[in-house]
C-alpha cells in the first residue's frame, strides 16, 4: 500500500511524524494585550506534538510592547530547557535604539540566533532609521531576520539589496511582496495567515515554492489553522514539503549555523 498523501493525513488529523516540520513564526511568554494559554514550554511541545512540529523558531511576546530584555530572557530560558525543539530569536523595541546592539551581543553569545521585528507594534515606522544598526549587524553575522512588517515592497527591494548576506523573513505572506521575492535572493516568506481559499497555490505559481516557509503563529493564531491550508493546498507533495520544513531548515543551516 502507498504511503498517505499529505492531505490524506490532514483529513486524518494525523500528526505529521514521518515529515520534517518546521515552524517558522512562533511566539513564547505573554503578552500585554490579550491572554494566550500553551505560551510555556510544556504548552508549546504539547501543541507541537500533536501536529508533528519538529522544531519551532520562537520569540517572546514581553519582547514586543514592554521590556524586550525581560523578554529576549524568556526565549533563552525556553531555548534552555527544550534544545532539540526551539531555535530562538532576540526581539528589539524600536524607541530604544542605543540599547539594540548591546543587547543583540548578549542574546547572540548566550545562544539566540536571528532576530524578530515588530514595528508595527511599537508605533514605529518600517522605515525608520532606527533599525539600521541592526541590519548593519546582521549583516555582518549574515543573519535571519523576520519582520511582522517590512513596508512597502520598494523599500523591501532596497534593504535586501543594501544588506545582501542578512536574510529577510516576511512574516506575513502577501502576494504584493511576490516580484521581490523573486527578484532577491535573500527574502523569503512565512506562510502565516495563508487562508483564503486556494491562496497557497496562487502563491507558490507567484513566488516559487522554495521561497515559502510554514510559519503559524502560534500560540497567538491555531497552528492546525495555519497547517491546514498546506496540506490542502493544490500543490504537490514535493512542494509541500519544500514549504513545511526543507527550505527553513536550509536556511537554518546556512544563516543560523543551526542543523536540524
Ligand atoms: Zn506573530
Amino acid at each position: 500500500m502507498n504511503a498517505p498523501s499529505l492531505l490524506e493525513l490532514g483529513r486524518a488529523g494525523q500528526a505529521l511524524t514521518d515529515e520534517l516540520v518546521i515552524d517558522a513564526h512562533t511566539h513564547c511568554g505573554r503578552f500585554n494585550i490579550y491572554y494566550l494559554p500553551q505560551s510555556d514550554a510544556p504548552g508549546l511541545v504539547e501543541h507541537m506534538d500533536r501536529l508533528g512540529i519538529d522544531r519551532a523558531v520562537t520569540f517572546a511576546l514581553e519582547a514586543v510592547g514592554s521590556d524586550f530584555v525581560i523578554g529576549n530572557n524568556v526565549t533563552l530560558d525556553l531555548v534552555r530547557r527544550r534544545p532539540d525543539r526551539f531555535i530562538g530569536f532576540a526581539t528589539m523595541h524600536a524607541r530604544y535604539p542605543e540599547e539594540m546592539i548591546p543587547e543583540l551581543e548578549r542574546c547572540a553569545a548566550a545562544g539566540l540566533k536571528g532576530i524578530k521585528l515588530i514595528p508595527a507594534y511599537q508605533k514605529y515606522p518600517e522605515t525608520g532609521e532606527n533599525y539600521f544598526p541592526v541590519y548593519e549587524w546582521a549583516d555582518a553575522q549574515g543573519w535571519i531576520v523576520l519582520n511582522h512588517s517590512w513596508g512597502a515592497p520598494d523599500f523591501v527591494r532596497e534593504i535586501a539589496r543594501r544588506y545582501p548576506r542578512m536574510c529577510l523573513l516576511m512574516g506575513h505572506i502577501s502576494e504584493v511582496y511576490a516580484q521581490v521575492l523573486r527578484q532577491c535572493d535573500n527574502v523569503y516568506t512565512t506562510t502565516t495567515n495563508c487562508l483564503r481559499r486556494q491562496a497557497l497555490a496562487r502563491a507558490v505559481q507567484a513566488m516559487g515554492a522554495e521561497k515559502i516557509l510554514f510559519g503559524s503563529d502560534f500560540p497567538d493564531l491555531d497552528g492546525a489553522f495555519n497547517l491546514a491550508p498546506i496540506l490542502y493546498a493544490q500543490i504537490s507533495d514535493d512542494d509541500k514539503r519544500r514549504i513545511l520544513g526543507l527550505n527553513m531548515a536550509r536556511l537554518l543551516r546556512e544563516h543560523a549555523g543551526v542543523e536540524v
